[in-house]
């Protein structure tokens, strides 16, 4: 059984609890950053260290194109970070990341001979992302295998789970500290706890309060 897998990791909350998960459940494990000129270079600097810190084979990928193709309030100073109104996308919106992302996480994936593709997209947090959707993963699933001829699994640890979840998934592997310390969310590039005023602060912080409460209620 091959038990190889990469592991879609951007130095978030999110997907630091992906490489946890995944550091428990297979024999090898690859770390694949994507930059695009992240608003924050400094996303990239907490996902090498982290990556570095475990030990964990890390790639870092070029998709600066990204950020040509489709500027957004990630890639971009100018543009302000705010939420979806009238069912409208928020502004750190990118365009088709994920399907790019998995996309060459399958490449990376089939050159080093692993079948599984971990990443941390969730559908319950539900920012209206698309391609977030559990269906949108199926789907592209079934395409990558198509396209390369090769039977990956792509894994979604996080995708009926809410932030309070996550950081409790966290918590189980014994490494809620570490990922409360050592991640970056923040849309304004402050690492750990955050500036707490973003969106992704505010998600954050309300799934760690919840879960903190719900543990001393046990
Ligand atoms: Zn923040």
């Amino acid at each position: 059984m091959n038990k190889k897998a990469v592991v879609v990791f951007s130095g978030g909350q999110d997907s630091t609890t992906c490489l946890f998960w995944a550091l428990k459940e297979f024999d090898e494990v690859i770390a694949v950053t994507f930059n695009y000129n992240q608003r924050h270079s400094l996303e990239i600097e907490c996902a090498k260290n982290i990556a570095k810190e475990l030990g964990v084979e890390h790639h870092i990928l070029d998709m600066a194109l990204l950020n040509q193709l489709a500027p957004n309030a990630l890639t971009r100073n100018d543009i302000e970070v705010k939420a979806g109104e009238n069912g409208s996308l928020p502004s750190t919106f990118v365009e088709g990341r994920n399907m790019l992302f998995l996309t060459f996480a399958a490449v990376l994936a089939k050159v080093k001979g692993a079948k599984h593709i971990v990443t941390g997209v969730c559908e319950t947090d539900f920012s209206g992302y698309p391609d977030c959707r559990d269906v949108f993963i199926k789907s592209l699933n079934v395409t990558l295998n198509l396209a390369m001829d090769y039977e990956f699994v792509v894994h979604t640890p996080l995708m009926w789970i809410d932030k309070a979840q996550t950081w409790e998934m966290a918590d189980s592997f014994g490494k809620l500290d570490y990922v409360r310390e050592k991640t970056l969310t923040c849309y304004n590039g402050i690492i750990g706890d955050g500036c707490g005023e973003c969106p992704a602060c505010k998600l954050r912080k309300h799934g760690l309060e919840k879960y903190l409460e719900s543990k001393k209620e046990k």
